[in-house]
């Protein structure tokens, strides 16, 4: 797009923005441009809209932040109007909202599905990004956002044998739409995190036997799900903008009751009621009985005791629960799941947990998998193993910046953003829930509206002001990474190999990729940031874009 086009002067070919990815992100994103005046086609590898909830379709998917929280707050209409069915709802109902979000507000027409994109690169001269798809579109816009997720690149461990297995294989972040029926099958689940808690006791009332793979056991807390009572969504439509205003002002946007108190400044007899009252009430609310449970070894330990008990407790064959039991790192440090039933599925007499960090899986066989101690014979491999979380769907794009430097070239050592919105080098090129960002350690949905409506703040102030690009600079890069990094340090997180820090990903750097500070610390800097002008950002003019 040439300089002198103005922001809404759409061109053939030519956009104000570019959306990649039509989850939660995109679609607000979207709604919002279209709000500013500005032409935008999001581009969306799917066959659907949806994103997570559209790929994650394994039995027993759900959200584990509750719906009501778990859903857009931009429109007092549609929070009226919608009405959740469960506390936690399924997969198949958040779709069904994303899908009548996406209708509701008119955003199909924008929306290219079944494309990829395969690259993005900035033009230094004509101060534009040209964007190309796997089904040959290029096309040319001012600005283009990523809303590509963080948990959007399923990784597949590299097993030897894979490709001889006789039977079927399925990842839980690629589930077949038609579903699977595993009645009579032996099966196998690779992987004990978020997807495998919420998939195992499903797949196990189906299959004839169940065989669960696991190599780092997981602290997961009751979810305590049922029908949304009438009473507590009536109580919602009256006070949604102060339980939202409060989740806006929470660490993680979440409306849990965050305790002042240490764990040590009450008895043992009083910490220990206080955790039962917290896993009486189920999901995430156990980690906000004491301020100290990230932050202090003694503290956290008190809290991973306690639910060791509770796993001990539900699991009847002593040796079962304790290779169930989590012990090499903090509660809280790698993604908490909430779960129904999962530890009670052990009691089953056609389950087996084998532990493959005891006994590692070797490789896998034209009919099943073969560990360092045994072969099992199985009719069905299902891959509960995660994501290339953050920065996976990002790098697998060629984006390219000033001087032809790749995102995944500037991000050998690691991610570095400003304020996990934008990247040094890359002007007018905005990440959602970028690296940098409390993204995955908040309610996500809150993350993403704050992300959209400060781009969309941005973008309205760049119009009034016409300004061409605006682009993070690397003083202000390096100063956000250094806090990063140092909040990081505060805490227990780093302790753990989670995806957090890229440990599930052989090669990937180690670093602590989210945002720790809170969502409402980070909330009010970005505000702060944007109020000063977008101090940190270089903003320029066409003719001094050009001239950088
Ligand atoms: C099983 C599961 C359960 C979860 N539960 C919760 C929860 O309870 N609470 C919570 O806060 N978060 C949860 N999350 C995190 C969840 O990812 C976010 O809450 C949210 O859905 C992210 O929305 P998004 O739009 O940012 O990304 P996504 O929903 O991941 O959408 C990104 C889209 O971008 C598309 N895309 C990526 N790259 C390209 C490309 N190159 N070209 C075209 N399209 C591309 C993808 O196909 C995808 O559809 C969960 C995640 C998973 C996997």
């Amino acid at each position: 797009m040439p300089d002198n086009v103005q922001i809404g002067d759409q061109l053939g070919g030519a956009f104000d923005a570019v959306i990649v990815g039509a989850g939660f992100a995109g679609l607000y994103m979207l709604h919002r441009l279209r709000g500013l005046g500005l032409s935008a086609r999001i581009y969306e590898a799917g066959s659907g809209v949806g994103g997570t909830w559209f790929w994650n379709r394994y039995p027993g998917a759900r959200c584990d932040v509750e719906s009501l929280e778990y859903s857009y707050s931009f429109s007092e209409e549609l929070e009226q109007d919608w009405q959740w069915t469960e506390r936690y709802a399924s997969q198949p109902e958040i779709l069904r909202y994303l899908n009548h979000v996406a209708e509701r507000f008119d955003l199909k027409r924008d929306i290219q599905l079944e494309t990829r994109v395969t690259s993005a690169t900035f033009d230094e001269t004509a101060n534009c990004w040209t964007i190309v798809t796997d089904r040959g579109d290029r096309v040319s816009a001012k600005f283009c956002v990523m809303a590509t997720g963080c948990l959007s690149t399923a990784k597949v461990p590299d097993f030897k044998g894979i490709e001889t297995f006789r039977g079927k294989t399925y990842h839980t972040g690629h589930w077949p739409h038609e579903g699977v029926d595993f009645t009579g099958q032996r099966v196998g689940v690779i992987g004990t995190g978020s997807s495998a808690i919420q998939s195992i006791p499903n797949i196990a009332r189906q299959a004839s036997h169940l065989f669960v793979f696991q190599r780092t056991p997981n602290f997961s807390l009751p979810a305590r799900n049922g029908p949304l009572s009438p009473e507590v969504a009536q109580d919602w439509r009256v006070n949604r903008v102060e339980y939202r205003d409060r989740a806006r002002a929470a660490p993680f946007a979440l409306l849990i009751e965050q305790s002042e108190k240490l764990a040590a400044d009450v008895s043992p007899e009083d910490r220990e009621r206080e955790y039962e009252e917290r896993w009486r009430r189920g999901g995430f609310a156990m980690l906000g009985a004491f301020a100290d449970i990230i932050v202090n070894q003694e503290a956290n330990d008190t809290a991973a005791e306690f639910v060791r008990s509770k796993i001990r407790g539900m699991v009847d064959d002593p040796a079962v629960a304790e290779k169930l039991l989590p012990r090499d790192y903090p509660i809280a440090t790698k993604r908490i799941c909430v779960d129904t039933g999962y530890f009670e599925t052990f009691n089953r007499d056609d389950i087996t947990l084998i532990d493959a960090r005891a006994t590692p899986i070797e490789e896998i066989t034209p009919t099943g998998l073969r560990t360092s101690e045994a072969d099992y014979q199985l009719d069905s491999i299902v891959f509960a193993t995660g994501f290339d979380a953050m920065t996976g769907a990002l790098c697998n794009i060629e984006i390219r910046g000033r001087a032809g430097v790749t995102l995944k070239r500037k991000w050998s050592e690691g991610p570095r953003t400003y304020l996990g919105i934008m990247v040094a080098g890359f002007p007018n090129l905005f990440t959602i829930t970028g690296p940098g960002s409390p993204s995955v350690l908040s309610n996500m949905v809150m993350a993403i509206e704050q992300h959209v409506d400060w781009i969309a703040g941005c973008l309205g102030y760049l119009r009034e002001r016409q300004f061409a690009t605006v682009e993070a600079t690397v003083d202000a890069e390096n100063e956000w990474v250094a806090h990063v990094n140092e909040v990081a340090g505060a805490t227990l997180f780093p302790l753990a190999n989670s995806w957090y820090v890229g440990a599930n990903i052989p090669g990937k750097p180690r670093v602590f990729m989210p945002y720790i500070g809170g969502f409402a610390v980070y909330r009010q800097k970005c505000d702060e940031v944007a109020a000063r002008g977008y101090e940190g950002f270089a903003l320029c003019s066409g003719a001094q874009a050009a001239s950088h």
